[in-house]
C-alpha cells in the first residue's frame, strides 16, 4: 500500500516537473492519487512531522554537521585562552585556569540519534515512557549524530576529554558507553559517564536538572564548551516558562556559537511543556490545546 501509492505520487510529481520545466502548463494532469488509510491504520500522531524530519530531511543533516564543524573550528581558540569556560558563573566554584580540558556533551538528540524509538512511538501510538526506553538503550542501536563523530575525535586527539553528562539514569551506563564505543565515539573511562543519579558532594540534585553534574566536571576540568540539545543541557532552567526561558537566552545567547552549542530536536524537549505549564498530568487534549494557544497568529 505505502509502496504503490509513493510509486504514484512520485509520477504525478515527475509528471508535472516535466511540464513546468518546459514552461507549460500540464494540460490534463492525472488525477491526484489519494492516500487511503488502510484498515488498522495508526492514529494521526503530533510527532509524525517531527521525527520524519530528523530521519529524512537532509535539512538536518546540515544543520547538525554546520554545528559540530564550526564547533570545531574554535577549538583551538577555546584552548589556547586560559579563561575561556562554558560554565556560567553560577556553576563554577572554583577556578577553571590551568585545569584539563574537557568538553560536556549530552547524549540523547546531541550524540545519539534516538529517532528510531521515536518512530516506534509514532508507528504504534504510544508516548515515552521508562520501561520501552530503558529495552531501546540496551538494543544499542542507536546512531550518531551527523558530525558528532569528526567533532569528538578531533577534540580527543587535542588531549580533550569527552564528558557525558545525561539525563540516562545510572543503571544505562554499560549500554550507553557500548554504543557510543561501537559507533566511534571516543570514551576515555566509564567516569566519562555523568548519568542522572551521579552523587555530587555538596550539591542538591533538583529533579533531573544538571547543574550539579555540570558543577562537578568543574572542579576536575576546564569546560571548553557544552553541546546539547535542549536549554537545561547548558544551564539550570529554574524557570521553565515562555518568559524564563527568553531571559536566559537574553542573559546567555551570546554563548551559543562559541562556547555553547545547540542541536536541533523538534521531537521534544523541554520547549514543549513550557507551553502547558510543565504539567504531564493533564489530559493530553488540554495539553493540545494549550500548545495550540501558545502560537502566534499575528492578529
Ligand atoms: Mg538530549
Amino acid at each position: 500500500m505505502r509502496s504503490s501509492f509513493l510509486a504514484a505520487t512520485a509520477l504525478a510529481g515527475l509528471f508535472s516537473l516535466a511540464a513546468c520545466q518546459r514552461g507549460e502548463p500540464a494540460a490534463t494532469p492525472p488525477a491526484a492519487p489519494v492516500a487511503t488509510a488502510p484498515a488498522g491504520a495508526v492514529p494521526a500522531n503530533d510527532n509524525l512531522n517531527a521525527v520524519l524530519w530528523v530521519q529524512t530531511s537532509t535539512e538536518y543533516q546540515a544543520l547538525a554537521r554546520q554545528t559540530f564543524k564550526a564547533a570545531a573550528d574554535h577549538l583551538d581558540q577555546a584552548l589556547a585562552e586560559a579563561n575561556w569556560d562554558a560554565l556560567v558563573p553560577g556553576e563554577r566554584a572554583n577556578a577553571g585556569t590551568g585545569l584539563k580540558p574537557a568538553v560536556i556533551m549530552d547524549v540523547d538528540e546531541t550524540v545519539l540519534d534516538n529517532s528510531p524509538y521515536q518512530a516506534r512511538l509514532v508507528r504504534d501510538g504510544k508516548a515515552y515512557d521508562e520501561v520501552t526506553w530503558a529495552a531501546w538503550v540496551a538494543e544499542k542501536k542507536a546512531r550518531p549524530v551527523p558530525g558528532v563523530v569528526d567533532f569528538a575525535r578531533a577534540a580527543a586527539a587535542r588531549g580533550v576529554t569527552i564528558l557525558y553528562l545525561s539525563n540516562r539514569a545510572e543503571h544505562l551506563q554499560e549500554a550507553t558507553l557500548a554504543n557510543l564505543r561501537a559507533e566511534g565515539l571516543p570514551v576515555a573511562d566509564d567516569s566519562v559517564f555523568l548519568g542522572l543519579g551521579t552523587y555530587v558532594e555538596g550539591c542538591e540534585q533538583n529533579g533531573s536538572e544538571k547543574n550539579c553534574r555540570r558543577q562537578l566536571a568543574g572542579r576536575e576540568y576546564r569546560v571548553l564548551m557544552q553541546f546539547g540539545d535542549q536549554l537545561g543541557d547548558f544551564t539550570e532552567v529554574v524557570n521553565n516558562t515562555a518568559e524564563g526561558r527568553a531571559a536566559l537566552m537574553d542573559e546567555y545567547g551570546d554563548w551559543f556559537g562559541e562556547r555553547w552549542w545547540m542541536l536541533p530536536n523538534p521531537t521534544y524537549g523541554s520547549w514543549e511543556p513550557a507551553a502547558f505549564n510543565n504539567d504531564w498530568s493533564q489530559p493530553v487534549e488540554v495539553r493540545r490545546a494549550a500548545k495550540q494557544d501558545a502560537l502566534d497568529y499575528a492578529q
